[in-house]
Parts: structure tokens; sequence; C-alpha cells
């Protein structure tokens, strides 16, 4: 069996450790034994904190212009509104390079900075058909040995309104996509139950996850998330939903969003939000405590909803934790648990983290401490997937594609 050692890893627990990977996996950590004869090909991490590869948990790398020409915002007419921006992205989306080109910019954007597990949202509807999924899923299929992806067939369009739309969801399915998933039932489709039947009955029919955008606000969202948690429990789908977003936990007041914790932890759906700059967002902290997984996502990179993103999920710990308040160290060390093991545990990832029989997929990066790495966002990291270097500086390396 072919073994690498590495030396002088400082664990996110604080203890330096020596650890062995043999196919792909942590075979043995012990603490670090400073020998003068270590192993031969030995890699020294010479102190650097190695944390698990990061999880990018909701992005889209069909819509993204990352590498491509810069594409100015265009503002809505009157305030955000979801129909007119995806109209803008239809315009934008016909000028831009070719996708695959573009989805390969983003993924090597995301590894660089550490993330090796990803879910990103492709756009099913009657104007794209099938040809954004089968253009992802190629991608996805090129770059297997780099990083993990989960695809969601997303009907940007809705899915009532759109006619013919849940039989292409369906075919989405079919072709690959390990997820169906929803767009504000009330406001863009204007029938909750309608949608949801939808959703939930494809889910079932496929043994599918669930993940549905949902920016409704306010009560309108609030019901919408009691009514995905009501059907969650009902199918028996609990740890296989998710709710991207849910900004309506954000407008309630904190007694509100702790009952409506109480619920969504209870049906076992998580949430995922990225901070947005200028909505309300879930209370991370609050959610976490009534026990509701809350994991995170770039969402968009460089595309037509907004010129921000940069694939760096230490940075979006980061963000968490800047625009939730985040100040004492449980605190922090929560912000990052929001990017690595609890994003790991919404998407159901087997062997995630440092430990024995666990995935050799990790970051090695200039930090005294997990805390120090979420607010100093060290840029300076290696990214080792199946125990083998596969980006440095930000870079993947040119042998690993
Ligand atoms: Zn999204």
């Amino acid at each position: 069996m072919n073994q690498t050692h590495f030396l002088n890893a400082k664990l996110a627990d604080g203890t330096v450790a020596d650890f062995t990977i043999a196919d792909g996996r942590f075979i043995a950590i012990a603490p670090a034994a400073n020998t003068v004869t270590p192993p031969s090909g030995a890699i020294d991490l010479a102190g650097q904190l190695v944390l698990p590869a990061f999880v990018e948990g909701h992005i889209h790398l069909d819509t993204s212009f990352y590498g491509d020409v810069w594409r100015p915002h265009i503002p809505c007419t009157n305030g955000f509104d979801v129909r007119e921006r995806v109209a803008f992205q239809m315009r934008n989306l016909e000028q831009a390079a070719p996708m695959a080109e573009r989805a390969r910019n983003q993924l090597e954007l995301c590894v660089g900075n550490g993330s090796l597990a990803m879910r990103s949202h492709v756009m099913v509807d009657a104007t794209v058909g099938m040809k954004h999924v089968e253009t992802i899923l190629a991608v996805r299929e090129k770059y297997r040995d780099l990083i993990d992806i989960q695809l969601v067939a997303f009907p940007q369009s809705g899915i009532l309104s759109s006619p013919g739309t849940a039989e292409l969801l369906d075919e989405a399915l079919k072709l690959g996509c390990d997820l169906i998933g929803g767009l504000d039932p009330a406001s863009f489709d204007r029938d909750v139950k309608g949608h949801l039947d939808v959703v939930f009955g494809l889910a079932e029919k496929r043994g599918a996850g669930i993940d549905i955008h949902l920016h409704d606000r306010g009560t309108l969202g609030l019901f919408e998330i009691e009514e995905i948690a009501a059907r969650t429990t009902a199918s028996g789908m609990q740890g296989k939903v998710v709710i991207s977003h849910a900004y309506g936990l954000g407008d309630i007041s904190a007694d509100a969003s702790a009952k409506a914790g109480e619920r969504i932890a209870g049906a076992g759906v998580a949430i995922m939000t990225n901070a947005p700059g200028d909505h309300p967002f879930p209370p991370v902290a609050a959610l976490r405590k009534a026990g509701v997984t809350v994991f995170a996502g770039s969402d968009n990179i460089r595309d037509s909803w907004w010129p921000y993103g940069d694939g760096d999920m230490l940075n979006r710990a980061n963000m968490i934790g800047y625009r939730s308040g985040f100040y004492e160290d449980w605190e922090l060390e929560a912000a990052y648990d929001v990017v690595s093991h609890a994003g790991a545990k919404a998407l159901g990832l087997e062997g995630y983290g440092i430990a024995v029989g666990a995935k050799a997929d990790f970051v090695a990066l200039k930090a005294e401490h997990v805390l120090e790495a979420v607010v100093a966002v060290p840029k300076d990291r290696t990214v080792y997937r199946a125990g083998r270097e596969v980006a440095r500086g930000g870079k993947v390396g040119p042998k690993t594609r």
C-alpha cells in the first residue's frame, strides 16, 4: 500500500500531529514525533494549521462570468425583483463565453481557495431545457478526481408559471442531478401547495434530496418555511431538505425565530446562508442553538445578480461572523463550523474531517488557530485532495485538471 507521511500539522484542537495517508484516507494520526529520521518522502507542514477542505454549499456554476469579460450590474427598475433579474441574466448569458469554460474558471477558483466539495444549482427551464444540465454534468465528470460536486436541478423561471418545467426537472434528475430545487413558491409561482407538490413529488419519485431557493421575506417566507418543514416530516425526508437563503427568518423577532428554529430542527431541514450584504438573513447563532444545521455558500460569483464573490469559504466565514456580530471565540468557531463540518452534514458527505478513516481532503494554512483563520483569512494555502497537493497560492496545479 502506497503511504504518504505528513509531519507537524497543527490541528484545530491545538495539538501538533503527524499523519499517514493511504488510498486517499487518513490511516494514522499521532502526536508529532519529531524524530531525527522521519520516513522518507515525508512532507513537513511546519506547524501550519490543517483543516478539512471547506464545503462550498451553494453556487451557480452555469451563470457566473468569472474569468469572462466584466459585465456591469444592471439595477432593477423598482427595487429587487427576482423575475427581472432572471431576464437580465438571460440577456447576459447570450453574450457570455462558453458555459463549460466559465464553470471551469469558477471551479478552479473554489478549489484554489480550499473547497473540495460543492453543491451547485443548475438552471432548468423551458428556454434552456437541458443545455445547462448537460454542460455542467460533463464538467463535473472532468473534475471528478479534483472535487465532489452535487447538482441541483434548479427551476430558475418557476415551475407552475413556466409550463413544461416539471417534466424538464424530472429529466434533469434522470440525467444525473442529485437534488431537486425550487424557487419562491409563493411570490414566483403564487401557489405554495402546487409548487411543493411538484418538488416533493419528484424527490420521492427519483429518491433525490431537495434544496429550495427561498427569498420571500417576513411572515410570507416564514409560512413557506413552516410548510416545507411540515412536508419534510410527513414524507420522512429529515436530513435531506435544505432551504437556501430563508430571508424570512431574518425579518422576525428573536422569539419567533427561536420558535421557527425548533420547528426547522425538528424536521431535520438545514438552512443555507451566504450572509448577503443588503438583506436581513437568518440568525445563525440562534438557529444553531435550536439545533438547526446552518451552512454556507458563495451563491453568485460575478454574475447577473451581483459583482461580488471570490469562491473563498474562509472569507465567507469571516463575512458571516462580521454580519452576525460574532466577536467571542465560540462565535468565531461557529462561523468556521458553518463553512466546514456543518456544510458536510448538510450535504451528507461521507468521511469528512481530520480523523482516522476520513478522506484526506485538507487545507494547510498559516494561522495560529481556527479563530485567527476566520478573522485574518490567510490566502497562503496549500490544498490536498486524497493526500495529494492539488493547489497552492490559490492556483490549481497544471497536472491535477
Ligand atoms: Zn442561489
